[in-house]
């Protein structure tokens, strides 16, 4: 329980819809130039309204976040430490508050936004604890009497464009890495999912970080969003969402040579070899399908099963799919799945099952609307039959569904998995060592798990192969991907 509310309102999203506001130099601003209205996705109704920023207020922000990046920056790390762990402290404080407007905003079942809560807190805690472990490098030259240090410094001021399926947790990816290596930051919240992120700035608000470290901004990509990645000022783009947004805001950003870190899409294969434990591989898989109702980055959305066991697969997976419980979370606890988040959301999940079926591929379960009476919900949906050259296979669907091809052998499977323009994810069933270890090797994709769901650590790396994306999140190597390298060379 909370010493505190949040907003009365934001509490139970009852009563009149509040209006938020900007955070901009520690203050919460007028002068939107319009109001962008946010709907609960499982029953429509409205949550609240976030601002559509003008460009001036966009200006204001990035003007705010460079003016205070050079104190930031000159903190001991470990002080900048001590203001994420105040934040971090403020979301645990209100962390059911928080679930809360996730599943009424997002559509995610409860016990997932408390998840994503709860792993947002650790995840700043985690970044944090990097403070003393900034570390440059001191070389050896080829000159006498001279010593070469490489210091690890900030970029500057960031802009981080967030997408709507992680809300929150993606506040805290962009935000701690940039601020615990000493740059500032303008958010950008999806204009589906914003309030999270007003709610957060509220609490941001009550804690001592500087004025300008951290500043909010709504509104829709093609205006606010795109005066933020185009804005001179902004020295890093660090982008999550899709392959075309993304290819977009590259583009974009290169006007000024702005440097983007791009985390997007995937069609993540998830490969069951013969020797697989299929109770394990099934759970894993279906799991890492109906998560978040199927709209996840990561997660196993074409499968390549041998066929000695394919039938066995299937019908386990059959099973699982049709014990599925979806509806409103913000109704009802302990359910597998919400809606998805938009009409268009479900109008794309639609046509790709309708496409697949004209391909010639045979729906064992679902594949229809599902019969609700509000909210864009989409039956769980199992497709065998599958062939490399359907759609289906091919393109990111972003919904329950999950479509099964047959497979000869591991050699094949590999081929097929690494035969697509993304890159993110893949995963491997089997009981055999020597498979494994061939699939990491031979697997081209940012990350491969082995006998268990789709899933990042935090001290991983998240990164993405070919249009999956440029650079990376998390661990080490994310954190430093908010720095660059200075050479200093000294003679005497
Ligand atoms: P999206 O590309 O539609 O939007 C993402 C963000 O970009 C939003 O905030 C939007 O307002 C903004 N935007 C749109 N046009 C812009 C422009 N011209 N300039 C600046 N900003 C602009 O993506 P989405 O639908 O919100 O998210 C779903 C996608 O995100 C999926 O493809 C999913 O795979 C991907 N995703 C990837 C990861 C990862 O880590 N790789 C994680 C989560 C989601």
């Amino acid at each position: 329980t909370s010493p505190r509310p949040l907003r009365p309102h934001t509490a139970n999203f009852s009563g009149t819809p509040v209006d938020y506001r900007n955070y901009v130099d520690g203050a919460f601003v007028d002068g939107a130039s319009g109001l962008i209205e946010v709907t609960n996705p499982a029953t429509g109704a409205l949550l609240g309204r976030i601002p559509e920023s003008s460009p001036d207020v966009v200006d204001a922000a990035v003007t705010a976040a460079r003016k205070a990046q050079p104190a930031w920056e000159k903190l001991p790390a470990i002080q900048r430490a001590g203001y994420l762990r105040q934040i971090s402290s403020k979301i645990r404080e209100h962390r059911l508050e928080l679930a809360d407007v996730i599943v009424k905003e997002q559509g995610k079942v409860r016990g997932l936004a408390q998840v994503e809560v709860d792993f947002t807190a650790d995840y700043i805690d985690y970044m944090a604890e990097w403070a003393r472990r900034l570390e440059g490098e001191v070389l050896t030259s080829d000159r006498p009497n001279e010593t070469i240090f490489l210091l690890r410094k900030p970029i500057g001021t960031v802009a981080g464009i967030l997408p709507w399926n992680f809300p929150f947790f993606l506040i805290a990816r962009k935000l701690a890495p940039a601020l615990v290596t000493g740059n500032t930051i303008v958010i950008k919240p999806s204009e589906e999912t914003p309030i999270n992120a007003f709610v957060f700035a509220e609490l941001v608000a009550e804690t001592d970080l500087p004025r300008g470290v951290f500043n909010l901004i709504g509104g829709q990509g093609a205006t606010s969003g795109e005066a933020l990645v185009t804005h001179p000022g902004i020295d890093l783009v660090t982008f999550t969402g899709s392959v075309g947004t993304g290819s977009h805001i590259m583009q974009a950003a290169g006007k000024n040579l702005t440097r983007v870190n791009l985390e997007l899409g995937g069609k993540a294969p998830a490969i069951v070899l013969a020797d697989a434990d299929l109770d394990l591989a099934a759970k894993a898989i279906y799991d890492s399908r109906v998560i978040n109702t199927g709209q996840v980055c990561n997660c196993a959305e074409r499968v390549y099963v041998e066929r000695p066991v394919h039938d066995a697969l299937v019908e386990k997976l059959r099973v699982l799919f049709d014990a599925t419980r979806y509806g409103d979370p913000s109704l009802e606890e302990d359910l597998h799945m919400g809606p998805l988040i938009n009409r268009a959301g479900l109008d794309k999940v639609s046509r790709a099952v309708e496409q697949a079926r004209s391909d010639g591929a045979t729906v064992v379960t679902g594949g229809k609307v599902a019969d609700r009476p509000t909210g864009f919900h989409y039956e769980p949906t199992l497709i065998i039959g599958a062939r490399a050259d359907m759609d289906i296979m091919r393109r990111e669907t972003f919904g329950p569904v999950l479509p099964i091809q047959a497979v000869d052998s591991l050699d094949e499977a590999i081929a097929l998995a690494n035969d697509s323009e993304y890159g993110l994810t893949s995963s491997i069933y089997t009981s055999n060592i020597n498979s494994a270890l061939r699939a990491s090797r031979e697997l081209k994709f940012g990350e491969t798990y082995i006998n268990r769901e789709n899933f990042e650590a935090m001290q991983g790396f998240h990164a993405g192969r070919r249009k999956s994306g440029i650079g990376g999140a998390d661990g080490k190597h994310g954190l430093y991907e908010f720095t660059e390298t200075h050479v200093v060379y000294i003679q005497g």
